[in-house]
């Protein structure tokens, strides 16, 4: 619903509304906000709030750094919490350049950008239904996360409620009063790890929705003396925590990958989108696992994806083609992990599907065993390649992939490689407790 300027101040006076969120996301994937006195809400309005946007990572330099924010009224909001000093509504806004025309460094532009070529090729919506997994810590007495979990649960455990599970269900609660459908909740494989999926939508709804989810999970965590975190593997030897993708491409018609024709029921357009995003996957990866810590959780064992496969019929790959059929067929994308910035990622796996489209291509068979068994030539011979090891090998990949970088254009690519450098640099030079361990007392 895209709230009219009437609404919103029939709701702002309704629920004394103290102050404005203004929301949008960096190249990182961070939430950056700037808060506002009521009092400015008619400026809001009339797109006229005016930020800096020299200091936000990846944004532009001092000299061009008048930046305006405009509201999406669709994603207007009123905070579930904070209102001790008075109510408080968020929105997430669009940044534009005092020219008026739209910032391409902001993701959020640029998945709009990316949008437009598929409807140019004749399609009506990108769906996608996430399912982001996240762990809660238990924080000490000065609020800093622990390393400890709070329960020694495992997948759909029912066990008697704990701080965990209350908190989870606050987490549903809080959502649904923002208008969330929220579809499952359930404890994860690993201890303190927990999944909430919430209903597809367009992919910048879908985009919006994950910033906004990841907001009240950290708030309400916190709420409960958690830490709530996204990163994708922060202990070592249990699952990690991904975010699948559900993808379906619609046109007029409904949705464009189901064919009852077919022996697995998935149309010519399904699979041509499917062989574009393993052809691009290597490249993909880089956007879509964009931290070093990212590729601890891309390895065997713990229901990560490794290599570059599909199934329909096994859990592991790095497509899998869930049951469901008719308006529901989609396929899930197993390796994005909620380190990745939404609105980036969505624009490269599209961007990915839509090559595969316009060349044609023709995914490799499908895997249906498991291919951790299988030797290195069977792999080979079966086309099967493997997902980038290390975020410096996703970045080179990237660096070659003309269509990956296209699908960020030329600001977001070159601030992205330039600060994914400097950051696996960084790592590349810290020496961890991992070697000391190894090899100090050996050598
Ligand atoms: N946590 C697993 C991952 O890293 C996924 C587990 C699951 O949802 N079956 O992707
Ligand atoms: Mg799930
Ligand atoms: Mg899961
Ligand atoms: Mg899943």
């Amino acid at each position: 619903h895209v709230y009219t300027d009437a609404e919103v101040h029939a709701l702002v006076e309704q629920e004394n509304v103290r102050f404005l969120r203004l929301m949008f996301t960096d190249l990182f994937g961070s939430m950056k906000s700037v808060d506002l006195p009521i009092s400015q809400l008619d400026k809001l309005l009339a797109n006229r709030v005016m930020f800096d946007g020299s200091s936000i990572d990846g944004f532009v330099r001092i000299e061009e750094s008048d930046m305006y924010l405009h509201p999406e009224m669709s994603t207007w909001m009123i905070s579930p919490w904070g209102a001790e000093h008075g109510k408080v509504a968020q929105v997430i806004c669009s940044v534009y350049k005092t020219d008026g025309e739209p910032f391409m460094g902001d993701p959020r532009n640029n998945l709009k950008r990316v949008l437009k070529q598929m409807e140019e090729a004749g399609f009506t919506a990108f769906n996608i239904g996430p399912e982001p997994e996240f762990f809660l810590f238990e924080t000490d007495e000065k609020g800093e996360p622990t390393l400890q979990v709070n329960d020694q649960e495992n997948y759909f455990d029912l066990s008697p409620a704990d701080r965990g599970e209350d908190c989870r269900r606050d987490i549903v609660l809080a959502l649904e009063k923002l208008g969330f459908d929220v579809e499952a909740a359930h404890h994860e494989v690993a201890p303190g790890q927990h999944e909430v999926d919430f209903k597809y939508s367009d992919a910048l709804e879908a985009a919006d929705n994950i910033q906004i989810f990841k907001l009240v999970v950290k708030n309400i965590a916190k709420q409960y003396g958690f830490h709530a975190t996204f990163m994708p593997k922060p202990l070592s030897g249990i699952n990690g925590s991904g975010m699948h993708m559900n993808m379906s491409l619609f046109n007029q018609d409904g949705n464009t990958f189901y064919d009852e024709n077919d022996a697995l029921q998935l149309s010519q357009t399904a699979y041509h989108f499917l062989a574009g995003v393993m052809d691009h996957a290597r490249s993909v990866t880089a956007i879509s696992n964009p931290i070093v810590n990212s590729y601890k959780r891309l390895v065997p064992g713990y229901e990560a994806p490794v290599y570059v496969a599909w199934s329909a019929h096994n859990r592991s790959p790095m497509v899998r083609v869930p049951s469901e059929r008719g308006m529901g067929t989609r396929l899930e994308l197993r390796s994005v992990d909620p380190a990745a910035n939404p609105y980036l990622a969505i624009a490269t796996i599209l961007a990915a599907g839509l090559d595969g489209l316009k060349r044609e291509l023709t995914p490799a068979p499908s895997v249906d065993e498991n291919i951790y068994h299988m030797t290195e030539e069977e792999r080979i011979k079966r086309e099967i390649k493997t997902l980038p090891d290390t975020l410096h090998n996703a970045l080179k990949s990237l660096a070659t992939d003309e269509v990956i970088k296209e699908a960020l254009g030329d600001h977001l690519y070159k601030n992205f490689m330039e600060a994914k450098t400097v950051e696996y640099d960084s790592y590349r030079q810290a020496v961890s407790r991992w070697e000391q361990n190894r090899y100090m007392s050996n050598y």
